[in-house]
């Protein structure tokens, strides 16, 4: 048997990516019998059917570590959460919700600020500075002028990686010039959202020159915060955790009780006070189970 990692799935065929090369598997019936269902990204074990024709069959599945449902795959080791610092305006309540989505999925997480070269000095250095205070790898770059570009490729390396964040800020100029081959679409924002709709169930990993998998869709195209639950979110706000000596201890969802230690750290500025106000808000949307996205 040889090991190796499904990047796509059609129609009852799973595409294994092995060092012999890429096979069209059948997966075994007994995983239909358990139940299980071969997810892109999924590690697996194959026997060859037919080497001349590149045919196998899936054996085994490892245990999956992460298992995404937008796009619906296993494995996935980070994400990279882009915004750009300029057209559009950065929404920062829209990417601390990406970044809870993450956290949730338990991902690393690294902010990509696309368009610096847009920068009038200020934009990049107040977006930077928040996030970095909060604990999180911040990686500035141009598609124009290439700063940084080889910072996200280190990022890529021996991972498995989706992109998430809104249209327009890059994403799809970031991946061209990561990797050469390919030669995605830039700029139609509306073509692409309605794309993304009538795709949700498929998803593809991408293989890249500099070593790595990305995932051909962007990741958590839905938004809403369903299932976190309102005693949960504190713990997606990663800088949180390093105050917690509130006198409600653990029970303190650090919001209203006296002697809360996070809403000293925010009043200190070791807590930025813009991702304390989305926290507040994303707390407030929970409790009032409204769906904005
Ligand atoms: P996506 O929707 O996130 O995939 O964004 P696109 O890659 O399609 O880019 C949207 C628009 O922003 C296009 O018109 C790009 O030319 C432009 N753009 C992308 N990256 C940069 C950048 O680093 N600097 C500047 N100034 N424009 C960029
Ligand atoms: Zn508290």
């Amino acid at each position: 048997m040889i090991n190796g990692k499904i990047i796509k799935g059609i129609g009852g065929f799973y595409y294994v990516d092995t060092e012999n090369g890429l096979y069209e598997c059948r997966a075994r019936g007994i995983f239909r019998k358990d139940k299980i269902t071969p997810l892109v990204g999924d590690r697996v074990a194959i026997s060859v059917v037919d080497e001349e024709n590149k045919k196998g069959v899936v054996e085994e599945i490892n245990k999956r570590d992460t298992e995404l449902v937008r796009p619906p795959i296993a494995n996935v080791d980070k994400a990279l959460i882009v915004f750009a610092i300029k057209n559009p305006a950065p929404n920062l309540s829209l990417l601390d919700r990406f970044i809870v989505l993450a956290e949730k999925e338990n991902l690393e997480i690294v902010i990509v600020l696309t368009k610096a070269d847009l920068d009038d000095g200020s934009i990049l250095q107040e977006i930077q500075g928040i996030y970095e205070l909060s604990g999180y790898k911040v990686i500035p770059v141009s598609n124009k002028t290439k700063l940084n570009i080889d910072k996200i490729k280190d990022e890529l390396r021996g991972n498995v990686v989706v992109f998430a964040g809104p249209s327009g800020v890059g994403k799809s100029s970031l991946l061209n010039e990561i990797d050469k081959n390919f030669k995605l679409q830039t700029g139609e924002v509306s073509e692409k959202i309605k794309r993304g709709k009538h795709t949700t169930r498929h998803a593809e990993l991408l293989k890249l020159e500099c070593g790595g998998m990305v995932a051909d869709t962007p990741g958590f195209s839905s938004l809403t915060l369903d299932d976190i639950g309102e005693v949960e979110l504190k713990d997606y706000f990663i800088e949180f955790s390093d105050f917690n000596d509130c006198r409600f201890g653990s029970r303190c969802i650090h919001e209203k009780e006296p002697n809360c230690a996070v809403k000293e750290a925010v009043q200190n500025g070791d807590i930025p006070k813009k991702r304390y106000e989305s926290y507040i808000q994303l707390l407030n949307e929970i409790r009032q189970g409204r769906r904005r996205y």
